[in-house]
Formats: C-alpha cells, sequence, structure tokens
C-alpha cells in the first residue's frame, strides 16, 4: 500500500501564488510594490502603507534558526517523526517557519545556520524545507 501523503495547504486567491513559486522551485518572499517592504505569510495588504499592490522576490534561502519544536505526537500519516519545526529568520530580514531535514532533533539549536530548498514528495507536492547550512556556505558566492 502506498504511504499516505503529506496534508496539503490550503491555497486561495492571497497565498496561491507563493506556493506556485515553490513548485517553480523558488521559496518567494511578497514585496510590497509601493514601498518595497517585505512581508511574510502572504497577504493582501501592506502593514506598512497599506498599498494592495505587491510583486515578490526570491530569497536566498540562507538564514538563521530563531525558534523551533520538535514534535512527536500525534503523529499523522505522511510524516516522519519526529519532526524539526524552525522558525528562520531570513537574511532579507522576513520569517518563515519550515521542516528542518538533514539534523538529529538533538543537534537544532538557536542560531544556527540553515539552508532553504525545495523538497518534493513521493506524489509531486513541492515545499519549502531547510537544512543546515553547508560549511563555508557565505564564502561559495
Ligand atoms: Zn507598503
Amino acid at each position: 500500500m502506498a504511504k499516505p501523503s503529506r496534508m496539503k495547504p490550503p491555497m486561495g486567491h492571497d497565498n496561491g501564488w507563493w506556493w506556485q513559486q515553490a513548485a517553480d522551485g523558488k521559496l518567494a518572499i511578497q514585496r510590497c510594490a509601493s514601498c518595497q517592504t517585505l512581508r511574510h505569510p502572504p497577504r493582501p495588504m501592506c502593514s506598512e502603507c497599506r498599498s494592495m499592490d505587491w510583486d515578490f522576490i526570491e530569497s536566498c534561502g540562507r538564514g538563521t534558526v530563531t525558534s523551533y519544536t520538535v514534535l512527536h505526537h500525534p503523529q499523522f500519516p505522511g510524516y516522519d517523526y519526529p519532526l524539526i519545526i524552525v522558525l528562520v529568520d531570513l537574511e532579507e530580514g522576513t520569517r518563515l517557519t519550515a521542516q528542518l531535514q538533514d539534523c538529529d532533533s538533538e543537534d537544532v539549536e538557536f542560531g544556527m545556520a540553515v539552508e532553504s530548498y525545495i523538497h518534493q514528495d513521493a506524489d509531486g507536492f513541492k515545499i519549502p524545507m531547510f537544512r543546515p547550512a553547508t560549511e563555508g556556505a557565505d564564502n561559495a558566492n
């Protein structure tokens, strides 16, 4: 029997575009077209200038763990536990909550450098996740 798949997030008018960017391999950050303020999660109006006009930039994907939690229960089908969920301060200045992979739950710590990548489930669904930054990543670009 096939392994159950991940629960899919709701994708509506205000955030469906963000998931489409993820499906295209990009970690997007919404930007106010009027005052250039970045915001996440996606929403229709700028909290700084109330403009409804927006575009987006592609994040470099680098950031640091500002908080995290390790989920053991309840265990839903389609996920591998324990799940490490991190709140990441991206270099661009916005925050993003996502799963941390390639890291033991004992090794995650505040301030650790992480980098994003687009994870693809067996059913083809794509979702941004993080993994510990590789050594020397700051010098790679
Ligand atoms: Zn604005």
